[in-house]
C-alpha cells in the first residue's frame, strides 16, 4: 500500500508543487493520477519513488515512514515517457539487465525473461537491438525491464504519451491486463482523460497541486465531486 499524508512540495524557488495532498493507494490496484500539465503529477510520483522528499507531510509504504527511505529500498520500478533502453544491449538482455544486478543466475533469469515478453507480445525480438524495433515495441520492452523484478509497487509517468493513438489503445489494455495478472500495486500518470477512465480501478484528480476528486472512473464521471472535474472529465450535467 501507499499512502500519502498531508503530502506538500515546495521547489527552492516557491513553486507550490503538490498542496496537502492525502492518498491511499491499496494493495492491486491500479491508481491512475489525472490532471492537466504542471497539475503536480509527477512530483507526487517521485516522492513515492524517493526521487524528491516532501516538503511536510509523510509518505508511508506499506505503513512505514518511507520519507527518507532510498529509492533502491523501495521496492519500486519506474517507467517514464522518456524511457531509455541500453542501446548496445539485445532487447532480451535489456529486460534481463535487473536481475543480472540482482545476482538472478542465468536459467532463471532467462525464464523470467521468457515470461515478461511473451506476455508483452514481444517473445520474437528478444536478439534484436532496441533500434530495430518499433516505438510501440521498445515501449514494451522498457516495461518488461521495470517489471521483471516483480516490483511491489508499479510506477509509470505517461508511458504512452509519445506513441500515436491507435498504438496507446493497444498498449492501455495490455498495461492494465499485465499489472493485474501479476497483482502489483500501480500509480500510473496520464493527462489523458479517455486513459484514465479506461485503465483505472480508481483515478486522483488534481488541479494545481490539490488533489481535487478520488474514486472509481463511474463515480468521478458520473458523480463529479467539484465544476472543476466535471468540466475536466466532460460529465454530462
Ligand atoms: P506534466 O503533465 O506537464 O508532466 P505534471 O502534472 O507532471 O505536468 P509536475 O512536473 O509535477 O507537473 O510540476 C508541478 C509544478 O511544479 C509545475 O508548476 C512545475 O513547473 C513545477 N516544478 C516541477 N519541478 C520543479 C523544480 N525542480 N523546481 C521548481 N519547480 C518545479
Ligand atoms: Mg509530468
Amino acid at each position: 500500500t501507499v499512502a500519502l499524508k498531508d503530502v506538500t512540495k515546495v521547489f527552492r524557488d516557491g513553486t507550490v508543487a503538490v498542496d496537502s495532498i492525502n492518498l491511499d493507494v491499496n494493495d492491486g490496484e491500479f491508481m491512475v493520477l489525472l490532471g492537466p500539465s504542471g497539475c503536480g503529477k509527477s512530483t507526487v510520483l517521485r516522492m513515492v519513488a524517493g526521487l524528491e522528499e516532501p516538503t511536510t507531510g509523510a509518505v508511508m509504504l506499506n505503513g512505514e515512514l518511507a520519507n527518507d527511505l532510498p529509492p533502491r529500498d523501495r521496492k519500486i520500478a519506474m517507467v517514464f515517457q522518456d524511457f531509455a533502453l541500453y542501446p548496445h544491449m539485445s532487447v532480451g538482455d535489456n529486460i534481463a539487465f535487473p536481475l543480472k544486478l540482482a545476482g538472478v543466475e542465468p536459467a532463471p533469469r532467462g525464464e523470467r525473461v521468457t515470461d515478461v515478453a511473451s506476455a508483452l507480445g514481444i517473445g520474437d525480438v528478444l536478439p534484436r537491438r532496441p533500434s530495430q524495433l518499433s516505438g510501440g515495441q521498445r515501449q514494451r520492452v522498457a516495461m518488461g525491464r521495470a517489471i521483471v523484478r516483480r516490483p511491489g509497487l508499479f510506477l509509470m509517468d505517461e508511458p504512452l504519451s509519445n506513441l500515436d493513438s491507435g498504438l496507446r489503445a493497444e498498449l492501455r489494455a495490455e498495461i492494465s491486463g499485465l499489472t493485474r495478472e501479476l497483482g502489483v500495486t500501480t500509480m500510473y500518470v496520464t493527462h489523458d482523460q479517455a486513459e484514465a477512465l479506461t485503465m483505472a480501478d480508481r483515478v486522483a484528480i488534481m488541479r494545481k497541486g490539490v488533489l481535487q476528486d478520488v474514486g472509481t472512473p463511474t463515480q468521478v464521471y458520473n458523480r463529479p465531486a467539484t465544476l472543476y472535474v466535471a468540466a475536466f472529465l466532460g460529465s454530462p450535467r
